[in-house]
């Protein structure tokens, strides 16, 4: 099939191009502004695939100032989109450690013993300490609470009203289509295949799309995205290493709750200290919340959902939670390497935008405006190249639109941030002293060193838990955990002083319950595996398993032959098995053991 344009995946940085584009195709008359090449006399003909199984799948916080956003819907904070509200009161929260069972450096013990001894003297309320000042780049004054859900359904139907432009979900894109260095159209995923890919019953060969331009907005972990990074390359000192998967919780809270609408908590220091947090209040008694769980945290049994629950029964949140109840949960990887990670944004044929193309702003802790704002920059770009009839080559699509980025706050800001986390390199505390410093002046200085691959930093499990389980010990665990067929850090997090998570149906729920309940994953049949183990001897001989410890649906599991197995019907796409494994690819360092393709299937629900 040939159109115009085609579009990879339909987040907030597609959502920006085409809220942006579908409003400029034709004249109030219903002719086009401008004619399409592939179909004569009629507007532009452009498409959007995406891979979820329909429009506001994604999962995000999510608290923005939302200024990209406004400007393309000034009426957005009284649009009446549900869950949305302004931002009211903000708080950054240092948590201590109210059980003694996180892993904590002698620095961060030292400073935790100083704030109980003073706590008469400080805003310290059930173990947290609330900082009394914070800097104005991490706030999100003026800003709106959104479901990330709610608010893509919205401007799906926003966009798909204008009649100009076609989305359609539940269609993954399998891989760009590149003929002699330049980007033709892209290939959508084969259907009718067994799990190996192999043609099965009501085989069905991905269809073709050819297009003029083929604009990637397919996140952190897109296929995509990858794929051409790994044709074209990153430009020279450019590296993707850093990660972190964030999960999240939509929940009812209790009747009786105070927090009011508008409310923004962001957590540090527990339950580990790595774990950053966050808890948003919508309108009529819901709450977003959740942690995120870095690359750079050397565990390697860094288990998102085990902490999640530790986390929300703090004292300080769980005083606001008990009572509460789960309606969404889900989980999604968050691309934390910013400007560090900046792709090619161009080629010919292609053009890059959202958080693939570098865009989240690490430092300020911003990633949906960032992305949207990048659509509407090549939206801009795109709708002048139309009107003055010249092609989509790198060239024209540098000047009309890389231009443009870089002459904007998104480009600015992210400079700011490029460098603001290289401190969680060393060390918590060197990366919290390093973002405050790279905040306070501008970019100018930073802390710590150049991220290095995820897999680098991981120890073994032995190393991570050494003087806190003996290895007798590991080894009994090991071999009940393989007995049982179950992952190790359960086990593990019981022995070191964690205790049992008290479920009680309702929002402390087992993690195959919150699969069902919260997530409501699903998987189509007659699609290939997306998780592939690619160097099955390379698992055989991984210690760690960190893939099957981190899995954020327990869609890995162990398997036979002590190689993985991976079961479609629990992945939430959460993408962040690709960067939870500690062994690189033999054939590129910068990569690891598991393929991460485009999949059909995932979460089903618009709330997250
Ligand atoms: C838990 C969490 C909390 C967050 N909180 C905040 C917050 O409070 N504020 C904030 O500003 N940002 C927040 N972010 C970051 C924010 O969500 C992202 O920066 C933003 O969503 C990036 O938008 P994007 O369009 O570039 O990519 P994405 O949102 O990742 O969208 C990409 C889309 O492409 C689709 N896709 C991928 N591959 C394919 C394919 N092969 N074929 C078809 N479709 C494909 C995906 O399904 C997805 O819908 C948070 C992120 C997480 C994970
Ligand atoms: S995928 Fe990576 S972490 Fe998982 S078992 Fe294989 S090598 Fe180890
Ligand atoms: S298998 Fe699926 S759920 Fe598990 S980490 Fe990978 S993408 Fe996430």
């Amino acid at each position: 099939m040939d159109v115009d344009i085609v579009c990879v995946g339909f987040g907030p940085a597609t959502a920006g191009f085409l809220a942006t584009l579908s409003k400029q195709l034709t004249n109030a008359d219903g002719t086009p502004v401008i004619e399409s090449a592939a179909m004569p006399g009629m507007p532009p003909q452009v498409l959007c695939y995406e891979r979820a199984d329909d429009l506001g799948f994604g999962v995000s916080g999510v608290v923005t100032r939302g200024r990209a956003l406004q400007e393309s819907f000034p009426e957005l904070k009284t649009a009446g989109i549900p869950m949305a509200a302004p931002v009211g009161e903000e708080k950054v929260l240092y948590l201590l450690d109210p059980i003694g069972a996180s892993r904590r450096s002698l620095a961060l013990r030292l400073a935790d013993s100083l704030i109980r001894a003073t706590k008469f003297a400080l805003p310290v309320e059930h173990h947290a300490l609330n900082l009394p000042w914070t800097p104005s780049f991490l706030h999100k004054q003026d800003g709106m609470i959104l479901s990330l859900g709610q608010f893509m359904q919205w401007v799906g139907a926003q966009v798909q009203s204008t009649g100009t432009v076609q989305i359609w979900p539940g269609t993954p894109v399998a891989q760009a289509l590149v003929e002699a260095q330049k980007v033709v159209g892209v290939r959508l995923l084969d259907q009718g295949v067994d799990k190996q890919g192999a043609p099965a019953e009501g085989f069905t060969p991905g269809m073709d799309i050819h297009a003029a331009l083929t604009v990637v907005g397919d996140g952190p972990v897109g296929a995509i995205g990858r794929q051409l990074d790994a044709q074209f390359g990153l430009p020279p000192g450019n590296h993707i290493r850093d990660w972190a998967v964030g999960m999240k919780f939509v929940v009812d809270l209790p009747a009786d709750t105070t927090l009011k609408p508008g409310t923004v908590l962001h957590t540090f220091g527990y339950p580990e200290p790595e774990i950053f947090g966050f808890l948003y209040v919508h309108p009529d008694r819901v709450a977003s919340l959740g942690i995120f769980v870095p690359s750079w945290f050397d565990s390697p049994t860094r288990t998102a959902y085990r902490y999640l629950q530790h986390w929300m029964q703090h004292p300080y949140l769980w005083r606001h939670l008990k009572g509460g109840k789960l309606r969404s949960w889900g989980a999604k990887t968050l691309g934390e390497s910013g400007q560090q990670g900046e792709p090619h944004l161009t080629g010919d044929g292609y053009a890059r935008i959202g958080e693939g193309s570098g865009t989240t702003n690490v430092l300020t802790g911003s990633g949906v405006d960032e992305a949207w704002a990048t659509g509407t920059q090549l939206a801009e770009a795109v709708l002048e190249l139309l009107k003055a009839k010249k092609p989509f080559t790198k060239a024209n699509l540098d000047e009309a639109y890389v231009k443009r980025r870089r002459a904007s706050w998104v480009e600015a800001e992210g400079r700011v941030a490029k460098k603001s986390r290289d401190g969680f390199q060393v060390g918590v505390a060197t990366g919290m002293l390093g973002m405050a410093l790279t905040g306070l002046t501008n970019g100018k200085f930073s802390l710590g060193k150049e991220p290095v691959q995820p897999w680098k930093r991981l120890p073994s499990v032995e190393a991570y838990y050494a003087g806190r389980v003996s290895p007798a010990d590991l080894a009994r665990l090991r071999a009940e955990c393989k007995a049982r067929n179950t992952s190790l850090h359960g086990a593990l997090m019981d022995k070191i002083g964690w205790p049992a998570i008290p479920f009680d149906g309702q929002l402390l729920v087992s993690q195959q319950d919150a699969l069902l309940m919260g997530g409501k994953v699903q998987a189509p049949h007659g699609y290939a595996d997306h998780v592939v183990f690619q160097q099955p001897e390379l698992c055989q001989k991984c210690g760690a398993r960190v893939c099957i410890e981190a899995c954020s649906g327990q869609a890995i599991y162990p398997g036979e032959n002590g190689v993985p197995a991976f079961d479609r019907e629990k992945c939430v796409h959460c993408g962040a098995c690709l960067w939870n494994c500690s062994q690189a690819n033999p054939g590129n360092p910068e990569h690891m053991n598991i393929a991460f393709r485009a999949g059909t299937g995932g979460l089903h629900s618009a709330e997250n």
